[in-house]
């Protein structure tokens, strides 16, 4: 069982661990597809395309909005079979203007884990009795206790045995929040362990460290050493091709005991919702580290107990966004959007996404590059090769 979970508005009441998956990335700075698996880049987080459709519910007469998963791929040149693509225009009959189906955009997933109490809850059947899974096993699910006015939740009286803290989930953000994010990121990183601010001071080669640039002899500003970063480079020293090393100091030259630093990962941090709409943003609300966090909860006095002792080897496996966001298949997208251009023709047989229909498009016969809409810049994380 996951969780997608949303970013409070205002007054966060918990904080959540940023938890760096290792996701490839697919296309490259200019939006073009990688196709050697070794060039994709490791990303914490999963990229995956989807459409907003907008559907007037007579019953409850709104209209109502559903993401759905771009199914056309990362290749724009092997464009796999999407009814969101098809339906609006962007697939194979340009003719199509599905106008309450919106261009397929960027959505980022980041595996989270929420601090925050959880009552493991016999999952119950119909007539009351336990599910047992396939294997033989009671299952449970984890409601969150939400302490409400009198301080307890309708589960608190059930059995207080059964409370743990911490619960994998992941982060779903549109372009804007991500880069809100990462570069929430980036200036934690920019920080020192002590609280100073880290520099950087020469780049240099991973394998015999001689010094590639200069940063601080050059006075590079970090938007000029990013692209340096970013790509592979063979030194000219020894021949060795990869990334730079980065060697840092620290601005709290009397009291720095050695430049480190800060990770956003991997720690408590509390994040926060402003403003509404298109203009709502992502802020910092606070970071803790891992020992000054303290639990949630009523200790009468008593020292609470560490996070660390409910930071499990279970809770800490990761789950794979890639699974759990899949863009859902052409029959599901029918059912979704009441429509499914691919039935009545002769690509009926290709309608399974990411199997079969290729080279449908070819830009040197005079066919148009599809846009793909895609994030305006690189967000930050650890960027490292496959
Ligand atoms: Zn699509
Ligand atoms: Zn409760
Ligand atoms: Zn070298
Ligand atoms: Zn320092």
């Amino acid at each position: 069982m996951y969780q997608v979970w949303y970013i409070p508005k205002n007054e966060p009441t918990y904080a959540i661990m940023l938890m760096p998956g290792e996701y490839p990335e697919m296309l490259d700075v200019d939006g073009n597809f990688i196709e050697n698996p070794d060039e994709r880049l490791l990303m914490p987080y999963h990229t995956q395309m989807a459409h907003k459709f907008k559907t007037y519910n007579k019953k409850r007469n709104k209209d109502m909005y559903f993401t759905v998963g771009c199914s056309a791929g990362p290749d724009t040149y092997h464009r796999q079979p999407c009814i969101g693509c098809e339906l609006r225009g962007d697939g194979d009959n340009p003719e199509a203007q599905n106008e309450s189906i919106s261009v397929a955009r960027p959505l980022t997933y980041w595996n989270i884990i929420i601090l925050s109490w959880y009552h493991r809850v016999a999952a119950m059947d119909k007539e009351g009795k336990q599910i047992i899974s396939k294997k033989g096993e009671p299952v449970f699910n984890l409601r969150e206790c939400t302490w409400d006015k009198d301080g307890k939740c309708e589960h608190c009286d059930d059995d207080n045995q059964d409370l743990i803290f911490g619960k994998r989930g992941f982060l779903e953000l549109g372009s804007n929040h991500t880069q809100h994010l990462s570069t929430i990121i980036e200036d934690i990183e920019a920080r020192c362990v002590c609280g100073g601010d880290i520099k950087i001071k020469e780049l240099v080669c991973a394998k015999c460290k001689a010094v590639a640039i200069d940063v601080a002899a050059e006075r590079l500003k970090q938007d000029e050493i990013d692209p340096w970063l970013a790509s592979q480079h063979q030194c000219s020293e020894c021949g060795h091709d990869g990334f730079l090393e980065e060697v840092i100091g620290c601005s709290n030259k009397k009291t720095c005991g050695g430049a480190e630093r800060q990770s956003a990962w991997e720690r408590p941090i509390m994040l926060k919702k402003t403003g509404d709409g298109t203009a709502s943003a992502i802020k910092e609300h606070r970071v803790y580290t891992v020992d000054d966090y303290i639990i949630p909860g009523d200790y009468d006095g008593a020292e609470p107990p560490p996070l660390t002792d409910w930071l499990t080897e279970e809770l800490l496996k990761p789950d794979d966004a890639v699974v759990f966001f899949a863009p859902p298949g052409v029959d599901a997208q029918a059912d979704t959007y009441g429509d499914n251009p691919f039935s009545a023709s002769s690509a009926k047989k290709d309608t399974m996404p990411y199997a079969g229909k290729k080279a449908d498009f070819n830009e040197e016969q005079g066919g148009k590059k599809p846009k793909q809409p895609r994030l305006t810049s690189k967000p930050g994380g650890p960027r490292r090769r496959v």
